[in-house]
This record gives C-alpha cells, sequence and structure tokens, in this order.
C-alpha cells in the first residue's frame, strides 16, 4: 500500500489544480484524534449534565432535609411546652388536694420529667418516647383527678349525711347524759336532747337519708327514723304529727314532723337523739 495519498485541490476561480500530497499514517492520525476529541467531549458533556441532576437534587433534599429539620424543632418546643402544661396540672392537683384535705398521698402522681431532647440534634425516636411518656402522664392525670374526684364526692356524700344544725326552733330544757326520771325519780340515761318548742313548730331533718322508721310507741309517742348512711342515724319523738312514710328519702332542713307532747312526756317538745353505729350520742356536737 501506498505510504501517500495525493488530493487535488480545484481553486473556486479557476487557475491550476494543485496536487497535495499527504501522509497516510498522518492522516490515520488526525482522524483518531478527531474521533477521540469528539468522544470525550461527548462524555465529558454527558457527566456535566447528569452532575447537574445531581446537584439539584442534592439542593433539594438540602432544603427538604432542614424544613424536616425545623419540624422537628417545632415539635420539641411543642412537646416542652405540653409537658410544662402538665407540671402546672400536677401543681394545680395538689393545691385542690391541699385545700379539700384530702389525705391520699398515696394516690400523688408526681409528672415525669423525661430529659428533653435537644432539640437541634433530635431524632424521631426521641420524640416518639417522649409522646410515650406525656400519654402515660396524661393517664396517670386522669385517673388521678378522678381519685380526687370520687374522694371529694365521697366527702360531700358524707358531710350531707352527718346531722347538723338544730332540727326544730326552741331551748334545750334537757340534756344528754344521766337525769333523775321526772316520772320515777331515779337516774336514769336520757339518750338525747330535749328542745322545748310549741305544738305544731316543724321538725325538720338534721342530714340527707332514708326514712327507717315512722311509728308510735308509749314511751315516744309519734316517732321518726331516719337513716343517714355512713353509720348515722337520728330519731325524732314526741310528735304531734309524722309527716313522712318509712323508704321515704329526705333531705337536710325538710319536715318531716311536728312537736308535740306524745308519749311519756311532761310537755310540748322534741326528743331528738343521734346515733352512730347504733350507739348514742351526744347531738348537741351536731347543732
Ligand atoms: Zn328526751
Amino acid at each position: 500500500m501506498a505510504r501517500y495519498l495525493k488530493f487535488i485541490v480545484i481553486p473556486e476561480q479557476g487557475g491550476r489544480l494543485k496536487p497535495v500530497r499527504v501522509n497516510r499514517a498522518f492522516l490515520g492520525l488526525l482522524f483518531c484524534s478527531m474521533f477521540l476529541g469528539i468522544g470525550l467531549l461527548t462524555f465529558f458533556a454527558w457527566n456535566y449534565y447528569f452532575h447537574q441532576i445531581d446537584y439539584q437534587e442534592l439542593q433539594r433534599l438540602r432544603v427538604e432535609s432542614s424544613d424536616q429539620r425545623q419540624e422537628l424543632q417545632r415539635l420539641v418546643h411543642d412537646l416542652e411546652r405540653l409537658q410544662q402544661d402538665l407540671g402546672t396540672l400536677a401543681m394545680t392537683d395538689a393545691r385542690i388536694r391541699q385545700l379539700a384535705n384530702l389525705d391520699d398521698s398515696g394516690n400523688l402522681i408526681p409528672v415525669a420529667m423525661g430529659g428533653q431532647p435537644d432539640a437541634e440534634n433530635v431524632s424521631l425516636s426521641e420524640i416518639q418516647q417522649q409522646i410515650n411518656a406525656l400519654q402515660i402522664d396524661i393517664e396517670l392525670r386522669r385517673q388521678a383527678q378522678q381519685n380526687v374526684r370520687n374522694l371529694l364526692n365521697d366527702q360531700i356524700s358524707i358531710s350531707r349525711s352527718t346531722p347538723k344544725g338544730w332540727p326544730t326552733r326552741g331551748w334545750l330544757s334537757s340534756y344528754f347524759g344521766k337525769r333523775k326520771s321526772p316520772f320515777s325519780g331515779r337516774t336514769v340515761m336520757h339518750e338525747g336532747l330535749d328542745i322545748a318548742a310549741n305544738t305544731g313548730t316543724p321538725v325538720v331533718v338534721a342530714a340527707d337519708g332514708i326514712v327507717a322508721r315512722v311509728e308510735y310507741s308509749p314511751t315516744y309517742g309519734n316517732t321518726v327514723v331516719v337513716d343517714h348512711g355512713y353509720g348515722y342515724r337520728t330519731l325524732y319523738a314526741h310528735n304531734s304529727r309524722n309527716l313522712v312514710k318509712v323508704g321515704q328519702r329526705v333531705k337536710r332542713g325538710e319536715r318531716i314532723a311536728q312537736v308535740g307532747n306524745t308519749g311519756v312526756s311532761t310537755g310540748s317538745h322534741l326528743h331528738y337523739e343521734v346515733h352512730l353505729n347504733g350507739v348514742p350520742i351526744n347531738p348537741r356536737s351536731f347543732l
């Protein structure tokens, strides 16, 4: 094969044809270099194109990640606020217990103050842990408040069921305790108070309860007995009239009878007894 190739150059404006002799190897090298150049150029252009796409994606992810971090920080701050609110609730709780004189220190539940996650370097699992702890706190607080409600309800119920105040308008004519019987002259136990009052004066019940007995007895005359629960019973005797029926629910201050002089009695008065667990106690401390 010839080492050279010959080209004929034809000038545009006519004239002599010019033969050009080119080395075949040089031509091959030139073509190879051209292809290599184009190849490299395409490679870099391609690379640059994909690098640009990657870069944009990276930028997008950076923005997204920053948004998420801010979102997490907001969550951490919300959690902090919630824990503070719970702390305040716990203090209010303690104050209510103190005010209500509730002796249930065994039921006091401290707020679990878990360490706050660092808002800058917080992870989702840490936030989840805090949320779980808060949920437990809230549930415990709810139970504690239910206990307070129950205890207060009990206290209200006990208070309403405890005899209080005068069962009729009058004056004390005989006290609780041993005294000489005005009839036999012997020393006997007087198990209640006598309140002198005009016949017909209203007799009101001293606490909420249920009428347990309405009867006439030779000694006590017309009598009403009311059961208040919690061991308390009250008795109202010598009435001129009883105004309630057995089983009737009565509220403190409600009229249940009228003062009279029935049974063994020396004059118009109310004989008033308070029993605790079946034992007569001095009604004076309940007036
Ligand atoms: Zn009496």
